[in-house]
């Protein structure tokens, strides 16, 4: 594990380092409070830090706040350990209220502050396996677990998240919801593991057709994709090689060719509307394509000239 020393007077550095090295850590130095800050706040910046409370310039103590202040609110966490000179009650109390971990007083034990450095260690390993815990949790919530895309709730955050970006502007972000058709039929005929083998492989051909676009599983066969800088025309050809993807390619499943086909209603968002407004829009659009005999795309245009738009 890397630890930076930082202390001003050379020859407690060199000593400092001889040991750390010795128990096995890597060694980064600085002379002084910059140089301690600019290391710690650098890529693969080392996780542990021993501080010198006194250093010309920034001193430790300010070390420790200023790093606090840049990881508040990130994933990142250093352990910051303070060398102060025995004694010095105010050089502990201000050193820890400013954000340090520990403190290790000058002359310091050699076995002391191994132990020390021990502790550090399993803090600093803790807080990487929470992080990494918290992350995939976070992962599995958005995440549709047959197919891997977005869960209806991620999508839809998705789609706010754009819906803000995009306020006011019309013309500059559209819905598309897609719904396998007869789906049912498919589970019945061939059972559901080869109805889960045609949704995983239809997400392939959604994907393959889309520019970046997010998309998510809102549904049982149901899928919403959000497109930014999306147009009519420019809908009308997305959804258009959507279609056409999914149903040129028949999916083999056991050995048994399965052709699907799906429906396509999507919406032009006009930049003011609702998400409930605009999602209903597109939901009008996907039952007129149903009732039009499936296998094709109805686009909603907004309100004030309320279209249904035909391909
Ligand atoms: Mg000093």
């Amino acid at each position: 594990m890397k630890v930076l020393i930082a202390e001003d007077d050379p020859i407690s550095r060199r000593i400092l380092e001889a040991m750390l090295v010795k128990w096995g850590y890597c060694v980064v130095t600085a002379e002084d409070g910059e140089q301690a800050l600019e290391a710690l706040m650098a890529q693969g910046a080392p996780p542990i830090a021993i501080l010198d409370r006194l250093m010309p310039g920034i001193d430790g103590a300010n070390v420790c706040r200023k790093v606090r202040e840049k990881e508040n609110g990130t994933e990142k966490y250093t352990y910051l350990i303070l060398l102060t000179i025995k004694g010095s009650k105010e050089d502990i109390v201000s050193g820890m209220e400013a954000g340090a971990d520990d403190y290790i007083a000058k002359p310091y034990d050699e076995q002391e502050l191994r132990v020390r450095l021990s502790a550090g260690r399993r803090i600093i390993d803790l807080h990487k396996e929470l992080t990494t815990a918290k992350n995939h949790l976070l992962e599995q919530s958005r995440t549709d677990p047959l197919t891997g895309i977005l869960n209806r709730r991620a999508v839809l955050s998705e789609l706010h998240a754009q819906m803000a970006r995009h306020h006011g502007e019309s013309g500059r972000l559209s819905v598309a919801l897609l719904d396998i058709d007869h789906f049912k039929n498919i589970n019945d005929t061939y059972g559901h593991a080869a109805g889960d083998s045609v949704l995983k492989e239809c997400v392939l051909q959604i994907e393959s057709a889309l520019r970046c676009d997010r998309f998510g599983r809102v549904g049982g066969e149901e899928f919403l994709i959000v497109l930014p800088r999306a147009d009519e025309s420019n809908l009308q050809a997305i959804c258009g090689r959507i279609l056409s993807m999914i149903n040129s390619n028949a999916i083999i499943f056991n050995g048994i060719s399965i052709r699907i086909t799906a429906s396509i209603g999507a919406a032009a968002w006009d930049g003011i509307e609702s998400m409930d407004i605009l999602l209903a829009r597109a939901d009008k659009a996907l039952y007129l394509a149903k009732n039009s005999g499936r296998n094709c795309m109805k686009i909603s245009i907004p309100a004030e000239c309320a279209v249904m738009a035909e391909y």
